[in-house]
């Protein structure tokens, strides 16, 4: 197995103990997708590279990336943690779910093309105080197609037709024109500002997004034809998705009561 020293860009995605005094420290890299590493020592009080594999931390490091099996950090060249994502409860659920997806999208120790940039946009716009939750239903909707169902958001699958209404159907695996919705009765009878926001975040390129700003009640509509897509299609059940569902009834429930300020 070859293995060359190099430099790469990663995300720390979590860490976990190893015997005695070692880690090991999943990451994303932009070189070979997810990847653990084994960081000897890692434990050890005064670990020269303690705060560079924090959680939430990212940056440039240099070090040797296997084809298979562990990869090895010897030094970390510049290293930023996403301070308000770390400090902030429901940042930290939905960038920590958002990095838990991505390790299940991708193979580790395989190149990922252009998905390093667009997760490190995408959390760098959490960090910088964008919607957290809309941030991540872009994201949900791209990588849809990386877990192996890609609808078809554009145009009615059947015939082609975009301009009408539009709704979706898991049958069909995207979306239906009126003349079509008698095809499935279990279509979503989703709004036209709903199917807008999907359409708009199947093609959006994080970088060149300055703010999103969507009312609460369609962020609601988003996330369950969301999460109904994932369940019934991609079936992966995230601890830190439930997390997420938790925390946004209790905000509801506080909301009820007039709890929110
Ligand atoms: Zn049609």
């Amino acid at each position: 197995m070859a293995r060359e020293t190099t430099d790469f860009r990663g995300i720390v995605i979590y860490r976990r103990d190893y015997r005695e005094r070692d880690l090991l420290v999943k990451m994303l890299t932009d070189r070979i997708g997810p990847a653990m590493f084994y960081i000897r020592d890692g434990k050890k009080r005064g670990f020269r590279m303690a705060s560079d594999l924090l959680p939430f931390t990212h940056g440039t490091y240099i070090g040797s990336l296997a084809d298979d099996g562990l990869s090895f950090i010897n030094t970390a060249s510049e290293t930023h943690q996403y301070q308000q994502i770390a400090g902030d409860l429901s940042k930290n659920a939905y960038a920590s779910y958002i990095l838990s997806l991505v390790d299940h999208a991708f193979t580790d120790n395989r190149p990922l093309g252009g998905w390093f940039d667009q997760v490190a946009a995408a959390l760098e716009l959490i960090n910088h105080g964008r919607d957290e939750q809309v941030v991540t239903n872009v994201l949900e909707t791209q990588l849809l197609a990386v877990f192996g169902v890609a609808p078809t958001w554009q145009h009615c699958v059947v015939c082609g037709q975009s301009d009408g209404p539009l709704d979706f159907s898991e049958q069909y695996g995207g979306m239906l024109c009126s003349r079509h919705w008698y095809l499935d009765p279990h279509r979503f009878h989703l709004d036209r500002r709903t199917v807008y926001y999907l359409q708009q975040f199947a093609g959006l390129n994080f970088q060149r997004v300055n703010n999103i700003k969507i009312n609460p009640q369609t962020k609601r509509r988003l996330q369950l034809t969301l999460d109904t897509i994932y369940d019934d299609q991609v079936g992966l059940h995230l601890k830190s998705k439930r997390f997420i569902q938790q925390m946004n009834r209790l905000e509801q429930k506080m909301g009820n009561l007039g709890m929110n300020d």
